[in-house]
């Protein structure tokens, strides 16, 4: 049974963190995307897992920060920008028919993103929504756990 937590705002800026993320047989697909959204993307900051990265520099020229490769532990850093508040979207084409040595880090990120309230795309049409969305270039407010009260009520005595 899910518990209570209490909430705080978040304010997403409006120049957005978005990290960019392919499973192999969906790089293309994320290319062909991010190819029609160009412009859009690049008033943003980009991030991406090591080889969708690299492929979106080469192929687009567009300018995004690589980290490790997915199966590496790339997908482990981009929950851990979630969890820190420096990520403001995530758009991640994970492979439906295809599983992946790195699944529990697959889930592991898709249940940060849902604990931390952070907008994910999971595939081209709920990118396109993401994209045309009038909160994607202002201040976006929004609810999160409030981790302090969290932490104060586990390491509570009383
Ligand atoms: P990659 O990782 O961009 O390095 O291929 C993606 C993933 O499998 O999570």
């Amino acid at each position: 049974m899910s518990q209570p937590v209490k909430e705080v705002s978040r304010v997403l800026p409006a120049r957005k963190r978005i990290a960019l993320v392919a499973h192999d047989g969906k790089k293309q697909e994320l290319m062909d995307w991010a190819s029609r959204w160009k412009d859009t993307l690049t008033a943003h900051q980009l991030i991406g897992t090591g080889t969708t990265a690299a492929r979106l520099s080469h192929t687009l020229g567009l300018d995004v920060e690589g980290l490790m490769s997915g199966p590496l532990g790339g997908d482990q850093q981009i929950g851990a920008r979630i969890t820190e508040q420096a990520l403001d979207l995530l758009i991640f084409f994970w492979d439906p028919f295809s599983p992946q040595p790195h699944d529990p880090d697959v889930k592991a990120l898709l249940r940060l993103a849902a604990l931390w309230n952070v907008p994910v795309a999971c595939n081209p049409s709920s990118a396109d929504f993401m994209m045309s969305s009038p909160w994607l270039g202002q201040d976006y407010e929004m609810r999160i756990p409030d981790a302090q009260a969290w932490i104060s009520s586990r390491s509570d005595n009383n």
